[in-house]
């Protein structure tokens, strides 16, 4: 459990465009988030990584990236 006060985890938005394409749920526009996960441990970043989704706008629905 003491892991928890060592490792870290930040989360930074990349970039967030609009896309092409109506949300199945509530026919809200989509947008490609992509956001960067950076892991730290005791204060030093170890490990970088990126996510790329499609999420809706109007009801935050998570769609697989294409
Ligand atoms: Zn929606």
């Amino acid at each position: 459990m003491f892991c928890c006060f060592l490792c870290d985890e930040q989360r930074q938005l990349v970039s967030n465009r609009r896309v092409d394409g109506l949300c199945n749920r509530c026919a809200g526009t989509v947008s490609d988030v992509r956001v960067q996960y950076i892991f730290r441990f005791c204060f030093f970043p170890v490990c970088r990584s990126h996510t790329s989704r499609i999420i809706c706008s109007r009801c935050g629905a998570h769609y697989k990236s294409r």
